[in-house]
């Protein structure tokens, strides 16, 4: 058997103090304000969404020129 990854998008929230692996998240997954204490270290850590400050703003300036084509 093997494991099939369904869920490609996951971000992992990790422990600002010592950088554990607090949990993953996915995408709006979180909606509120989360307290939650590293089991490593014992920081509480507080967390809250954040939104994504990506902006694809992707412009192809490729010219498509024709090729010429000659017919027989
Ligand atoms: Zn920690």
């Amino acid at each position: 058997m093997s494991a099939i990854l369904v869920w490609v998008d996951m971000q992992e929230i990790r422990c600002g103090r010592c950088h554990a692996l607090l949990f993953k998240a996915g995408q709006g997954a979180i909606a509120g304000a989360i307290q939650i204490k590293c089991r490593r270290c014992g920081t509480l850590n507080w967390l809250r969404p954040v939104e994504p400050l990506i902006r694809a703003e992707e412009r192809d300036g490729k010219e498509q020129d024709d090729a010429e084509r000659s017919d027989p």
